[in-house]
């Protein structure tokens, strides 16, 4: 956000509407602006120097006017003293009582509501946009103002861009009287395939509520399962990338995780990772030693490797909490909430009820038949249906509340996971939900984050890459394929940017930089952003607005649907072949034989053949051997078919041929073409598809 400013804040910290510094800025030639926009810190100053000129002169007109008025105001107070004094001194002779002095002291507060309505109405007679530090004697100068300002913008970009990561946390320091005590968060970490599924639905099929609910019909990302008093809140984290992106955004949800291994396989990579994870964030664990019915189950052998990771068993002397279950025959269940439930009594997990409402996202999607749906974790306050939110470059009144069981609720509390209802757009998970006081303030908070985000997404990440280094020192000449990525739920959008990492990685020559990745259809902010970054948008299991197809198509920017990730990388792949420079090969394009050769004044000697396979054509080198041995070597620099000059002669043909520099044909002569071919590119991938 280096040097700029937005109008709207400008002009709020001017004191002026936002609709009359535009017009300023108007005078200075700058059109095409909104209440929104930024404009540097030079024009800032600029508008505000006319304005400070403007105001300036409009102050000395009516100082003027004033002072005038006040004369005549002057010699007619003047003229009512002189009179009320003569009074007063008559009635005081003719009471005779002697003055007390301090009867004077009041004199100021007499004058001071005398004056007051002189200085209100002097505030009226102010033109709309007069600066309040135009009055040169009583502020600081203009730079000082601007500089204040340029630092404040800053911060309230970070406040309205970066809240984040503190008030995704759990509150702390100390805890108010009114807190309550809030479950714990639990994710669920482990390899693909050790359980973590199973056991989050082996968990809420124990939850006595749920049951009695009839069931759940639908997923929202996370549950709340009862435990003695208490409850545990579990969070399906769809991966361990998902884990470290919430995590990356400030919004550590979990508040011990649940490492996964099933016994009969042991530790795999993912289970590394996840150790690996879990560390980096600080968060407990705990050990479910999982499919303990198979029949290869050995978790002795699973304890020998987690060694290796130092995680040590307690029986073992150690204090890892490992716990024996079987997701899919529920046993040992019990023991593992017992196990968070000692962990977490350790944590003291509190919110305030009465706070400001604050949510992280742990799910989210976008529902064909409701629109963006958003699971979140209530951290702080209190959310109801008719809240107006703001979630990233979302915002919305609530519609519906669903609990974890899909029942509809008015309200949810601290703690507590809940789906919300009634976003104007799809989110991501680790956002943060906070409320506005109504949809306009809301509104004009997405503006700004969503400005914000394209020109980071423009001015790209500033990292530095090899590839940056090699292009810099013009050892490689790279090309840039440019992806706006839209996608109906964060999973699949991981999965995409996991593999068009992976392809990027095979091609030096090429770079595939995704400007923007998001939840949701595509829309008009997509293709702007994608005509200022020159990308391509690739809508993978989603739709496209119609607002945003008509854009498109107006600004001719593309927009690829897939439904299928190896569809959308062979296409990507084959993109990206085609950006690259051409190859070319020697390649041997056709060979004949010469028949008879004609000398004819007018075009020296010809050669009269046969093409015996392949093609002639003009411009093409030739090898002439006669019995094997090459006689010539040279272009083929004109061709005829019969009585035509042509550029090429196919097999069976005959043709004739010449070459100035070569007179010495004879019949019998073999012939070889060859011509510099463009090979297609994909064969530069070392990995297909
Ligand atoms: P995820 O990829 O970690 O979510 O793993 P899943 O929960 O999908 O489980 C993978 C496979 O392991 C499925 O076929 C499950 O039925 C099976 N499975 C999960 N838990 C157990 C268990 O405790 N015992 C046995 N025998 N199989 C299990």
């Amino acid at each position: 956000m280096a040097g700029g400013v937005r109008i709207f804040q400008l002009a709020k910290k001017l004191g002026l509407r936002s609709e009359a510094l535009i017009a300023v800025l108007g005078e200075l030639g700058i059109s095409d602006v909104s209440a929104a926009s930024t404009i540097d810190i030079e024009t800032a100053k600029a508008a505000a120097e006319l304005l400070a000129e403007q105001a300036l002169g409009a102050r000395a007109a009516r100082e003027e006017e004033q002072a005038k008025v006040k004369a005549d105001e002057e010699a007619a107070a003047t003229a009512a003293a002189e009179a009320a004094k003569a009074a007063k001194a008559a009635e005081e002779a003719a009471t005779a009582k002697p003055a007390e002095p301090a009867e004077a002291a009041p004199a100021p507060s007499v004058e001071a509501p005398a004056e007051a309505p002189e200085e209100e109405e002097a505030e009226e007679e102010q033109p709309r946009w007069m600066p309040q530090w135009a009055d040169p004697s009583s502020l600081r100068s203009l730079e000082d103002q601007l500089a204040e300002l340029e630092v404040e913008e800053a911060e309230a970009l970070k406040d309205v861009l970066a809240p984040l990561p503190e008030m995704a946390r759990r509150p702390s320091g100390d805890r108010p009287d009114n807190a309550i005590d809030v479950p714990p968060v639990v994710a669920v970490l482990g390899h693909v395939d050790h359980g973590k599924t199973t056991l989050l639905d082996s968990l809420r099929d124990t939850d006595v509520v749920a049951s009695e609910a009839g069931g759940i019909t639908q997923h929202i990302g996370a549950s709340e399962i009862n435990v003695g008093d208490g409850s545990i809140v579990f969070v399906d984290t769809p991966g361990h990338a998902a884990f470290t992106a919430m995590r990356a955004r400030g919004g550590q949800v979990a508040d011990i995780v649940i490492l996964i291994i099933a016994a009969d396989d042991g530790v795999m990579p993912q289970t590394a990772e996840a150790i690996g994870h879990a560390r980096a964030a600080g968060v407990p664990m705990i050990v479910a030693l999982n499919k303990m019915d198979a029949p290869g189950a050995d978790p002795d052998r699973v304890k020998q490797q987690l060694l290796e990771y130092e995680l040590v068993a307690e029986e073992w002397g150690g204090d890892a909490i490992m716990v024996p279950i079987s997701a899919l025959a529920k046993e040992g269940l019990d023991d593992l909430l017992e196990m968070i439930g000692l962990v977490a009594e350790v944590g003291e997990f509190w919110a305030d009820p009465e706070a400001d409402f604050v949510g992280i996202v742990v799910e989210a999607g976008m529902d064909e038949s409701r629109g963006p749906v958003a699971t979140i974790l209530v951290r702080n306050g209190e959310v109801k249906v008719g809240d107006v939110v703001v979630c990233g470059t979302a915002h919305g009144r609530i519609r519906r509340l669903n609990d974890w069981h899909g029942k509809s609720v008015k309200a949810m509390g601290p703690g507590h996971p809940v789906e919300v209802i009634g976003l104007s757009e799809a989110v991501e998970a680790g956002e943060i939900m906070t409320s506005a006081e109504n949809i306009k303030a809301a509104r004009e908070i997405t503006t700004q984050r969503g400005d914000e985000e394209r020109k980071v997404a423009m001015e790209g990440t500033g990292r530095a890459s090899l590839r940056d280094l090699q292009r810099a020192l013009g050892d490689l000449d790279v090309k840039d394929l440019n992806l706006v990525i839209k996608g109906d739920v964060w999973g699949s959008i991981q999965a995409l940017e996991q593999s068009l990492a992976d392809l990027d990685s095979q091609l030096p020559e090429v770079e595939i930089n995704v400007v923007h990745s998001a939840v949701g259809e595509v829309t008009e902010t997509d293709v702007l952003l994608a005509v200022a970054s020159d990308a391509i948008i690739i809508a993978f299991h989603t739709s496209v607005a119609g607002t945003g197809e008509r854009m498109a198509a107006d600004e001719h920017i593309e927009i690829r649907r897939y439904d299928i990730i190896y569809q959308c990388l062979e296409e990507i792949q084959a993109a990206m072949a085609g950006m690259l420079d051409p190859v070319f090969e020697e390649q041997v394009i056709g060979h004949a034989v010469v028949r008879q050769v004609f000398r004819i004044s007018r075009f020296g000697v010809i050669a009269g053949c046969a093409i015996s396979d392949g093609y002639a054509e003009k411009g093409a080198h030739m090898v002439v051997k006669r019995r094997r041995e090459v006689v010539f070597e040279g272009k083929l620099s004109s061709l005829r078919h019969f009585d035509e000059t042509v550029n090429r002669v196919d097999s069976p043909n005959e043709c004739g041929l010449n070459n100035r520099d070569f007179r010495g044909w004879e019949e019998g002569d073999q012939i070889e073409f060859t011509m510099q071919i463009e090979i297609p590119r994909t064969g530069a991938f070392s990995r297909a598809n």
